[in-house]
């Protein structure tokens, strides 16, 4: 698989700080976004320590032998292990210390290995797919809204407006262990990822995300994303990654 990604953070126009973070790891195929909280300034900390800790956990998974396993079960396994040791660093480093008590960090990965591509998420940071001039939201969003929607108590139209949109069920950080959700896909050539924090998919509709997307080069459709978050309030940090699959070769 030849990927080609690109990634942009902004802090916004209502923030002091940006407490998130993203990585892409040509390398290794790997392309991570982070949105911290809590604290003073930990929530990048926490955020950062996510997706160093994660690309440190992926480097020795992708060097390790599975042994008799599936190769699949394996990755997708050691994938939720190294969400899960990043979210526990996180909370070690918040119970030791005072000042860093109460931080935490939601995390979207994507690595992609040979045609599959395994996507783990925690807290309300999302991926979405993009194939055939269609956008689909891959990732369930682990927040209190979200998980109503999907019981039948709130529309979607109604939890895009609630007054608790942003209370989020699941992150790194709050607690030693955490569920980390893994999915694996097939991926073909011309598919693409979007990760991106609640600061972008708060304010822009799937489809208008795809049209800018569709509208210009990666890295000028990044900007454009975000210029169009920012018009809309820009209350929140923002970040997008995008990945491209240019050939399945
Ligand atoms: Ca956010």
């Amino acid at each position: 698989m030849k990927l080609v990604a690109t990634g942009i953070t902004d802090v916004g126009r209502r923030r002091d700080r940006n407490e998130d973070a993203f990585l892409i790891n040509d390398e290794m195929q790997l392309f991570v976004v982070a949105d911290g909280m809590g604290g003073h300034v930990g929530g990048s900390y926490a955020s950062t320590m996510a997706v160093t800790t994660i690309e440190d956990e992926v480097g020795k998974l992708l060097l390790a032998d599975p042994g008799d396993a599936d190769p699949v079960d394996f990755l997708r396994e050691g994938l939720a292990g190294a969400v899960n040791a990043a979210g526990a660093r996180i909370f070690g480093v918040a119970s030791d210390n005072p000042s860093w008590k109460g931080m935490g960090t939601t995390v979207v990965v994507v690595l992609v290995v040979g045609t599959n591509a395994f996507v783990a998420h925690v807290g309300d940071s999302r991926v979405y797919t993009m194939r055939d001039g269609d956008i689909e939201q891959i990732t369930d969003d682990h927040s209190l809204v979200a998980e109503s929607v999907r019981e039948g108590l709130l529309t979607e139209e109604q939890a895009r407006r609630h007054k608790m949109r942003n209370v989020i069920t699941r992150a790194l950080g709050f607690h030693a262990e955490v569920e980390v959700d893994v999915q694996v896909r097939a991926v073909t050539r011309g598919d693409r990822f979007l990760l991106c924090s609640d600061g972008l998919s708060g304010k822009l509709e799937p489809r208008e995300m795809l049209d800018l997307l569709d509208a210009h080069a990666p890295l000028e459709a990044a900007r454009q994303l975000v210029i169009q978050a920012c018009a809309r309030g820009g209350e929140d940090n923002i970040t997008a990654v995008t990945v491209h699959v240019e050939n399945a070769a």
